[in-house]
């Protein structure tokens, strides 16, 4: 059976910035051909949104019929953005956003150079903090997309025993915000080794009616698709059976 993936996590201005050009973009979009995807959706990092050039995706979904190109977003959520982040979703018509903890109180903590600041923190606290602000996240009602959602396991730490009831309110928000959870299968190279998230919280995730998508994390072209085999057979045995897409901020989907 051939499976149709999508990707709508892909980086192309990486943390580089830059600017979107179709000569930037075709690497990309000939790695997920390669790969099964039928959706390629690019979504860089909120702060460099200045790169993104709309006629660039125009032209590139006109030249490759056989894949849908998508112009997504991947804002770091912080409380007290919120305004910030409307003014971003407005200045292109993306198809969708994709909302990501990436910092807590100014620290970086999925960012190798600040992770030092784990000795600081009492885990199970740490865990407390990070899940409270991505219940905010979900309650924000600006984004389509969960990026990411354990991350804070990203570096391996983690406090003993279940961590699921750590997990369990912003799941609930989310849920009831109907919002979509990525599976992110960068975290299975990141010293946690696992996907995001965990098969368990995915697991759970499936109980709360809860739809997903995927998504790479690509920062570079061969990363596109990458492990995406594993992680449709993880969500399969699960029991999920679609993966969402989105036009323009509406929902479809695909069969996984
Ligand atoms: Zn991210
Ligand atoms: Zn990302």
């Amino acid at each position: 059976m051939s499976v149709d993936y999508v990707d709508y996590h892909v980086h192309a201005l990486g943390h580089k910035g830059g600017q979107y050009s179709e000569e930037l973009l075709i690497p990309y979009i000939h790695r997920a051909r390669g790969q099964g995807i039928r959706e390629l959706g690019f979504a860089d990092h909120d702060e460099y949104i200045a790169g993104i050039d709309e006629a660039s995706i125009a032209s590139l979904k006109t030249r490759f019929t056989d894949l849908n190109v998508k112009l997504g977003l991947e804002v770091s959520y912080r409380p007290g953005r919120e305004e910030e982040i409307k003014a971003a979703a407005r200045r292109f018509p993306f198809d969708f956003l994709i909302g990501s903890v990436h910092d807590l109180d100014s620290w970086m903590f999925d960012h190798p150079d600040y992770r030092f600041g784990y000795s600081s923190w009492d885990i199970a606290e740490l865990y407390r903090k990070y899940y409270s602000v991505l219940e905010k996240l979900a309650l924000c009602g600006l984004f389509d997309i969960v990026g990411h959602l354990d991350v804070i396991k990203v570096f391996g730490y983690q406090p003993e025993g279940d961590l699921l009831p750590f997990a369990e309110p912003a799941l609930q928000a989310i849920s009831r915000a109907g919002l979509v959870v990525e599976a992110n299968t960068a975290g299975l190279h990141k010293p946690c080794a696992e996907i995001y998230p965990s098969k368990e919280l995915l697991a759970r995730c499936f109980e709360l009616n809860i739809p997903v998508t995927l998504g790479s994390d690509a920062h570079i072209e061969s990363e596109v698709g990458r492990d995406f085999a594993y992680a449709r057979e993880l969500l399969y045995q699960i029991g999920y059976r679609r993966l969402t897409t989105f036009v323009q901020r509406r929902r479809g989907s695909i069969l996984l």
